[in-house]
């Protein structure tokens, strides 16, 4: 007679989803286990300890969000700080402040009244308002104008995608605020900030519970590993899952250049975006200042936009026609597996922290309650 499986789910990835996953099922006395391929737990929210700072290893990550439920949940983990993101972005060796806000039209423009700056914005996005936008560069002009465009989009954007901004879905810029008020921060939202002592402890706090397995692909031992649970929630990439049947779905990876340096303070803030074409990373991060650190060394790292490929990890989906086409055949095959699909890989979806989290918290609310 076969016996019933070990566990009641097998969770191929450690990142929010896997980890939200997990710390609600077992907590449901569902008996989980949870694998990743990478040598730790966290995805892509991992931090490496650097002379005390905690280095965001795939890129700087600022938790945000509107939703009470979700920062109560985070925040019953672990206590977070009050950092609030308020990058700067150098075009030509001159600095803007970003989001675009009354800084920024000063710096532009000199306008020193919302009044002024409304004023010269008009003038600039008046030729593209008949426009309706089916890309990112018409969004962007319509939303402000040439001279923003210009010194703080095109540039910038064309090298994270690797694609003409009239090749990119306009929503990718709505997410950018503009706002006529003096005010630096780069989120709308309610609630905003840093795990005090860092995003592993996050993590610690979710897969407290829960057995835990790193170094371990899921695809090279699928059958036996998929034999070991009743099902399979799978947060790894969904065109991988399906053998690229239906052909590789595209992503942005990223380079990260990390340096030690030895001064306390080399820029002055956490994110200053380079916005201009011929730089060749988009941005560098300070990590210390994402928790106010004062130690003796500080680390920066330079994001270097590429294609993502076999080698170089998915990071961004591209979410055009395209891709979203070749997503839409694997989302068919996937309503008619036995297995859970969920994050930003699976649901190929450009899903900031708190969708992940919230995504994870309604499906197994669904499931469970
Ligand atoms: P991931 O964190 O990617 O976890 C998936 C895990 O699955 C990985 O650990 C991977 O190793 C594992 N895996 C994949 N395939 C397999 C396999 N075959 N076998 C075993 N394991 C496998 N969000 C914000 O809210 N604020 C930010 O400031 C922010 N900044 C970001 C900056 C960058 C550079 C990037 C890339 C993302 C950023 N995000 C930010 C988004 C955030 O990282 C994601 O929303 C979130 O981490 C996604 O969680 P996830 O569990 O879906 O995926
Ligand atoms: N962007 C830009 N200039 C900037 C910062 C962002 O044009 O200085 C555009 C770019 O297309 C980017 C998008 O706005 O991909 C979203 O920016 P965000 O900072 O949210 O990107 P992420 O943190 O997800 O990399």
């Amino acid at each position: 007679m076969k016996s019933s499986p070990e566990y009641d789910y097998l969770i191929v990835g450690a990142g929010l989803y896997g980890a939200v996953f997990a710390h609600e099922a077992t907590k449901r006395n569902k008996k989980c286990l949870v694998i990743d391929k990478r040598d730790h737990l966290g995805g892509n929210t991992y931090c490496e300890d650097i002379n005390g700072i905690n280095v965001h290893k795939y890129g700087a990550h600022i938790f945000h969000t509107n939703d009470k439920t979700i920062w109560d949940y985070v925040n019953s983990f672990v206590p977070f700080n009050r950092y609030t993101n308020s990058p700067l972005a150098n075009f030509e060796g001159k600095l803007y402040n970003l989001p675009f806000n009354m800084n920024t039209f000063y710096q532009l423009w000199g306008t020193k009244t919302p009044e002024e700056a409304k004023a010269v914005l008009d003038q600039q996005t008046s030729k593209y308002q008949d426009i309706n936008p089916s890309n990112l560069e018409e969004q962007a002009l319509k939303l402000v104008g040439d001279d923003i465009y210009t010194k703080l989009i095109k540039g910038y954007t064309e090298k994270q995608w690797g694609r003409k901004t009239n090749e990119l879905p306009a929503f990718i810029i709505k997410r950018l605020p503009l706002r006529f008020t003096y005010d630096n921060n780069y989120f709308n939202d309610a609630y905003q900030g840093i795990p005090i002592g860092g995003y592993n402890k996050l993590t610690e706090g979710l897969l407290e519970n829960v057995e835990c397995r790193t170094n371990v692909d899921f695809f090279k031992e699928k059958e036996t590993l998929t034999s070991l649970a009743q099902q399979v929630v799978f947060t790894g990439k969904i065109d991988e899952y399906f053998d690229y049947c239906h052909g590789k779905l595209e992503y942005r990876s990223l380079d990260f250049k990390h340096e030690i340096l030895e001064t306390t303070n080399y820029q002055g803030n956490a994110v200053v975006n380079y916005t201009e074409a011929k730089i060749p990373y988009t941005r560098i991060i300070e990590h210390k200042h994402f928790e106010f650190g004062k130690q003796k060394t500080t680390v920066i790292t330079k994001e270097y936009p590429l294609e993502a490929s076999s080698e170089k990890e998915p990071y961004y989906p591209i979410n055009d026609s395209k891709n979203t086409a070749i997503f839409k055949a694997y989302q068919d095959m996937a309503k008619k597996e036995n297995t859970i699909f969920g994050g930003r890989l699976a649901e190929y979806k450009y899903y900031d922290m708190h969708q992940v989290i919230g995504a994870a918290l309604s499906k197994t609310k669904k499931m469970f309650d």
